[in-house]
């Protein structure tokens, strides 16, 4: 089975419609969504609405959950804080609703999926290579795919390393071959990168040929970041989809 894993979407509409697209021409299986579908971009409904329709799995982020109201926003930054709360507000009490039902993790074909890390699935982020090694250890799948830090990764244990986790930044076209290993792969984020690329990224998992690939897609940022401005959100939430930041 083939299959295209995205993330961290953001309410980033014109970020996720090129996503789709490319994943439509590539051609797989089934979709599979990490969460945070809202907070920070301008068009949550419109993203929530596009991913119901793809997605077989859609697991729930943070910020999802604190748009939804099920935990509240303590930790997140000035902006974050008032681009969720303005998102609730966006939200039909319905929308809120469905997107809190959903799980931050689940074990799916043999596959581990979280939000941000399979032991704490929607807060922790795996970009140290000592939380990395924990969580390589922990795992009782041999693939796991998280997102939440926004960077496209991949992880693998090696005692050469200091933290005891080899990490590598992907960029389109990479790709991993699992073998016998334990691996995290993170298909960085499609609406709000900060890798320094401010293309939307995801993943192609191939199940039976065993690889992991990661792309890359080019889209109007342009659009997203008048999007921002025009709904009153904080200016620096449009500059850093310029960067990648
Ligand atoms: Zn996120």
């Amino acid at each position: 089975m083939r299959v295209a894993i995205l993330s961290d979407v953001h309410g980033n509409l014109e970020a996720l419609q090129a996503t789709l697209a490319a994943i439509d021409e590539v051609g797989v299986d089934e979709v599979w969504s990490l969460g945070d579908v809202v907070g920070y971009g301008a068009r949550p409904g419109a993203c929530l609405s596009l991913l119901r329709k793809h997605c077989s799995i859609l697991l729930a982020g943070n910020h999802d959950l604190v748009a939804s109201g099920v935990t509240t926003a303590e930790g997140f930054s000035r902006s974050a804080r008032i681009a969720i709360s303005w998102t609730g507000q966006q939200l039909s009490a319905d929308e809120r609703a469905e997107i809190g039902s959903w799980p931050s993790a689940v074990q799916h074909q043999g596959i581990g999926l979280a939000h941000g890390s399979i032991r704490d699935p929607a807060w922790e982020y795996v970009v140290e290579p000592e939380v990395a090694r924990a969580c390589l250890e922990d795992q009782v799948s041999q693939i796991v795919v998280v997102g939440h830090s926004h960077l496209a990764l991949s992880w693998r244990l090696d005692d050469s390393v200091v933290g005891g986790a080899a990490g590598v930044l992907r960029t389109d076209g990479d790709t991993v071959e699992f073998g016998e290993r334990n691996w995290i792969f993170n298909p960085g984020s499609v609406g709000q990168p900060r890798d320094r690329d401010p293309r939307a990224g995801w993943i192609e998992l191939d199940t039976d040929g065993r690889t992991c690939t990661w792309h890359r897609v080019a889209y109007d940022v342009a659009t997203a970041q008048a999007a921002i401005r025009a709904a009153g959100l904080p200016d620096a939430l449009a500059d850093r989809l310029g960067a990648g930041l």
